[in-house]
């Protein structure tokens, strides 16, 4: 296991990277990482993530309470949102929060990401859903966020932010990108004209494809709450369908959290990464746009 000291660093860099892209604006944002069920590292309330030094970092317990902090840091107001996460998804690593332009406009204009429009992201996001409003540092965001934590790894915050988790630190961090990304995509294509949506037929290849390969995390396509077809683009429809029944996370479908943990601990966001581009070049291949 990589040592607690290394985990600060990296929590150091993921908070410069997230400054330096312009995904949180002064000391906003919050980053955790699990090291077991009962210690968390987190970052502290109160400072620039573009600027942090290992000893910034706080330590927690489950229920957010401090186990160790260095005199001046306090752990992030924000930290009942980590926890809940990682109370309710076992095979969650790291919790990453921040408020990136285009992601937090959509929350704010209370439009969520569900028009599929590109590979990568209908692949390794889905939809990314609003969770509904809480006033920060409440219950209020963690109750509110509850309902999404079996089905997705990404949600926008209504009129606040986004939300990423994932296996580890940097595959969560990856999973924000990716959505401020897409969100970016979407506003730009709207300007255009309004972008040109893949069918169904094309979805449902890129479903297959993610469940072939097995991919870590919860995503509508081993998940699919769209029971009546109306929040979520992704399934396109698919999960009624016998087709659909056969392949091998059908079984995990509407069981939430009780799914068994799909993600393999030694993923690392690099060969999620990989996979990501392979797949999308035999997508492309397929639909014939090379
Ligand atoms: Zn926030």
């Amino acid at each position: 296991m990589v040592n607690e000291f290394e985990i600060k660093k990296q929590i150091c860099d993921i908070g410069r990277r997230i400054y330096n892209r312009n995904m949180v604006a002064a000391n906003d944002g919050n980053i955790s990482v699990k090291l077991n069920d009962n210690e968390f590292l987190c970052t502290p309330t109160g400072v620039s993530k573009g600027f942090m030094t290992p000893e910034f970092i706080c330590k927690v317990d489950a229920q957010g309470n401090v186990i160790q902090a260095n005199p001046g840091f306090k752990p992030s107001s924000e930290i009942k949102m980590h926890m809940r996460v990682y109370q309710k998804r076992p095979d969650v690593g790291s919790v990453v929060h921040a408020h990136p332009i285009y992601a937090t406009s959509f929350a704010i204009a209370g439009i969520p990401l569900t028009q599929p429009i590109m590979p990568e992201a209908v692949i390794a996001l889905g939809c990314v859903p609003i969770a509904e409003y809480g006033t920060p540092s409440t219950m209020e965001i963690p109750d509110n966020l509850e309902k999404y934590l079996p089905y997705f790894d990404a949600v926008l915050l209504e009129n606040h932010g986004a939300l990423t988790w994932s296996t580890d630190l940097n595959a969560a961090y990856m999973k924000m990108e990716s959505v401020e990304f897409y969100a970016q995509l979407l506003y730009q294509s709207k300007l255009l004209g309004g972008p040109k949506e893949f069918d169904k037929e094309n979805i449902k290849k890129l479903y297959e494809i993610r469940r072939k390969f097995g991919m870590p995390g919860k995503h509508p396509a081993n998940l699919c709450q769209n029971k009546d077809g109306v929040n979520c683009h992704n399934c396109g429809g698919a999960c009624h369908s016998q087709e659909y029944k056969q392949f091998p996370g059908y079984q995990y479908d509407f069981v939430g959290s009780d799914a068994p943990a799909e993600a393999p601990a030694a993923t690392t966001a690099n060969a999620d990464a990989e996979l990501v581009a392979n797949i999308t070049k035999q997508v492309m291949a397929q639909l014939g746009l090379k």
